[in-house]
């Protein structure tokens, strides 16, 4: 590590829990990031911040002027812009160090197995059924785990699938059935509810990464805006799950 790249994280290496062993793996990490929107602003601004060495950036929807309430990594200046493209600009701004590879394309589920595959974890910041659907299938598939998020309104939660132990649970074993298409551009959300789960999803990530702390796997954690009030339900694998355990 550098002089400069130990003054930049020297915040984290005085956290005793990462030091200079766990920015060293944070340094080394390469994290899939799906979805720019109000929840891959947050988590991938605190991931650049924090140095992760290599960040792929997938979205193929462009910057709209009713994204910028909630969605901070782009700017008035970018609109029209591809997403992945807007927020590489962003982050290579904050910092120049990091690898930050965009996806400007719909990714096919070949391609998103691939990147899946070489990803030491991925963080779905989607706001859909179908992408949390195909997501969830190739972490099952390549044993990777999976940061998972969503809000609405005045709500959020997110949850771990870390998909490493073949015991771990899915998202399909969570939300089976659940297909509800409802979004953001439908319904609305809180702009700052999209940004503190964001950075609970980069929060979990660096945990599983620099392996310190629990993470959230089995536990869902729904917060709730209006009274601030976060509460933890456990779950458990599904064990007539068609996506882990397919017989
Ligand atoms: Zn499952």
């Amino acid at each position: 590590m550098t002089d400069e790249e130990l003054l930049r994280y020297s915040r984290h290496i005085f956290v005793p829990q990462i030091d200079i062993t766990g920015q060293q793996k944070i340094s080394k990490a390469n994290i899939l990031v799906i979805g720019l929107g109000g929840l891959g602003s947050s988590a991938s601004l605190y991931l650049a911040a924090a140095g992760i060495g290599t960040l792929h950036l997938a979205d193929f929807d462009n910057v709209e002027i009713s994204n910028l309430q909630r969605q901070i990594i782009h700017n008035t200046t970018n609109i029209g812009l591809n997403k992945a493209k807007s927020a590489q600009k962003q982050l290579q701004m904050l910092n120049p160090h990091i690898n930050i590879i965009p996806h400007d394309q719909k990714l096919s589920f070949e391609q998103l197995s691939q990147l899946t595959a070489s990803s030491d974890v991925i963080l779905d910041c989607t706001d859909n059924f179908t992408a949390r659907d195909a997501i969830n299938r190739a972490c099952v598939m390549h044993h990777k785990p999976l940061v998972s998020a969503s809000a609405i309104g005045t709500n959020g939660q997110i949850t771990t699938f870390d998909l490493r132990d073949l015991q771990s649970p899915c998202y399909q074993c969570l939300f089976a059935g659940d297909e509800e298409n409802l979004t953001c551009s439908q319904a609305g959300v809180l702009g700052p509810i999209v940004g503190i789960l964001g950075a609970m999803q980069a929060l979990e990530a660096l945990k599983i990464i620099a392996q310190f702390g629990t993470s959230l796997t089995g536990k869902l954690l729904c917060f709730d805006a209006l009274s601030c009030k976060m509460r933890t339900f456990n779950f458990e694998r599904d064990l007539s799950c068609p996506v882990c355990n397919p017989k």
